[in-house]
This record gives structure tokens, sequence and C-alpha cells, in this order.
């Protein structure tokens, strides 16, 4: 388990993390979002020990990083999977660093074999494509079976078959009772991977809700076919829901349930040609959560374009 209380990081008059408390569970994985400069990296690096918090706390397992002994144990990390020295083959890469942490070197080539490099284990690292050293990366991590993994942009570099193998990989490591926190930036390989996401935004926590959860507030729309459209707007209007009509001339609703819009619609004798709710992507969800967060000290937003749904408040994201 990892629990962020009341993180607080300053540099300078730039606060990079703001008051941050939330607990990333075991067994299941959980995204961790945010625009660039939210304070992800910086959260991450603290949690990892490369860096002292202003204020607050950051535990792995209920410890502080500089305080647990043997960390590669406790906690794998993969921050900058090109920061490995070139001049070594990926097996002594990984023999030195169990090594220097006190790991059987029986963990080398399980951790190998693990990410699919026991072929290419006796070749030089400098020679390896990004995609080969994201999965060495990922090979020390594993290297000490930690019960915790934190890994910043894992899928960067890698073609859709390792995208698809970091994702398969990843739900294992946690369905074996693991803590996986991961960040990225794609949102569509995010909604397939992640159960969980906390999201940041100027260092502050936006939502820590399931992915389900946040796609349905705020992506969440129930699309609606009439033949008497203008009526059936304004009747879903006048009893609290958004509405916005579609390219496709069906209304977009937010705000009322499927089963409402039928009984208000048969109350109105207003004919229905079809009721479904809309599949809602990550990235709209993200977008709208993040946008308030963006625009903070900016100019206010231009109003949505005609078609657009309207974003909710997100006041009970919190
Ligand atoms: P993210 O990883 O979400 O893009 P960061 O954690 O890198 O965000 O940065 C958060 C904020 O802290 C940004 O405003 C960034 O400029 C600032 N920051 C990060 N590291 C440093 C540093 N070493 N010195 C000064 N400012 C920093």
């Amino acid at each position: 388990m990892i629990e962020l209380r009341q993180l607080t990081k300053r540099y300078g008059r730039t606060v990079a993390v703001d008051d941050l408390s939330c607990t990333v569970e075991p067994g299941i994985v959980t995204g961790f979002l945010g625009p660039n400069g939210a304070g992800k990296s910086t959260t991450m690096r603290i949690l990892l020990g490369l860096d002292a918090p202003s204020s607050g706390a950051a535990l792995v397992g209920g410890r502080r990083y500089a305080t647990i002994d043997r960390p590669l144990r406790e906690v794998g990390a993969l921050l900058d999977a090109t920061a490995v020295h070139g001049g070594r083959t990926a097996r002594n890469h990984l023999r030195i660093l169990a090594r220097t942490n006190r790991i059987p070197a029986t963990a080398v080539d399980a951790a190998l074999d693990r990410v699919g490099l026991a072929q290419v284990a006796g070749r030089r690292v400098g020679g390896f494509s990004l995609g080969m050293k994201q999965r060495l990366g990922i090979a020390a991590a594993l290297l000490g079976d930690p019960a915790v993994l934190v890994l910043d942009e894992p899928v960067n570099g890698l073609d859709p078959d390792g995208v698809r193998w970091i994702r398969q990989l990843l739900r294992g490591l946690a369905a074996e009772g693991r803590t996986v926190l991961l960040s990225s930036h794609l949102m569509s390989e995010m909604q397939l991977t992640a159960d969980r996401v906390i999201i940041i935004g100027r260092g502050r926590l936006l939502a820590d809700t399931t992915v389900a959860e946040l796609t349905d507030r705020y992506a969440g729309a129930v699309l609606v076919r009439t033949p008497r459209p203008a009526e059936l707007a304004a009747v879903l209007t006048g009893a609290g829901a958004t509405v916005a009509a579609q390219p496709d001339g069906q209304l977009g609703v937010t705000g009322l349930s499927e089963s409402a819009i039928g009984d208000l619609a048969a109350e109105h004798h207003l004919p229905l040609h079809g009721v479904a709710r809309r599949d809602a992507s990550l990235e709209e969800a993200y977008l709208r959560l993040t946008a308030e967060s963006v625009q903070y000290g900016t100019p206010p937003p231009a109003p949505a374009p005609a078609g657009a749904v309207a974003p909710s408040t997100g006041k009970d994201a919190r």
C-alpha cells in the first residue's frame, strides 16, 4: 500500500504538491494522471526517496522510503528506462542491482524471463531499443519481488504488442496482490489498464475514484432518439437535465437516468425511438475534470460549441 499524507512540496514560490492525501490500494492497478506540471513526477520522486517533502509524508507499506532497509524488496520503480549503463549486458546490469540489494542471483534470470528478455540477456544494453530498455527497467523493478510497484510512463516507446504485453503484466502483478501505481499520458491505454485513477492538478487532488465512476460522472450521457426533439428537450431540461443536440439529430442527456427519461416522455406523450447510454471515454472525462484546474488564473473558457454536452461541475469529485 502507498499512503500520501498531506504531502506538500515547494520549490521556492512554486507549490509543486499541495496538501495531497490519498491511498493506493493493493490488488488493483491505479493510474496517476494530471496535466504537465501537475506534480506527478515530484510525488513519485518523494515516494522513492529521491526528493524530500516540505511537509507531510509519503509512505510505502507504512514507512518512509529512507527508513526501508532493503528498498528494492519493498518497492520496485521504473522512472527513466534510458538511465542504464550501455556497456553492460542486461544480465550483468541486473546482477549488480541484485548484489547491492542483497537479492539472490537466481532472481535475475526469473526477472529476465518474466519480461521476455531471456534470449538477449547476454547482449549489451547500449544496443537495446527503447522498448527493450523499458522491459529491462521493469525487470529491475521486479527483481526484489516487491509488494509495491511505481512506474512512470512504462509504455513509452513500446509497439502495440509491447503495450498489450505490459497491460497484461501489470494486471497480473496486481492480481498477485501487489500495489501498482502507474502514470501515463495515454488515456485510452489507461482506461484499459487501470481500475482506479488518482488525478491531480496544480499539486492538488482532483479525483480519487474508479475509472467507471469517473467516466460515468464526467462523460456519461444518455442518447435519446425522438421525432419530436424540441418538445422532449424542453421537458427534460424542465426536469433538471442538461440536453445537447447531437450532430446526428439525437439528444445527449446528462443528469437523468434512462428510466427517468422514459417515464417523462410517456407522461408527456412524446414518442421515443431509442434510449441508450453512450460509451464514455476516460480521455473525455479527464479533459472535463482537469479543464477547471488548467484554466484557473486564465480567461474563462469560450461557450461550448453547439452539439457539445455541457460539463458537470465536478463539485463532488473531491
Ligand atoms: P508533472 O510530473 O505532473 O508534469 P512535476 O512534478 O514535474 O509535474 O512538476 C510540478 C511543478 O513543480 C511544476 O511547476 C514544475 O515546474 C515544478 N518543479 C518540479 N521539479 C522542480 C525543481 N527541481 N525545481 C523547481 N521546480 C520544480
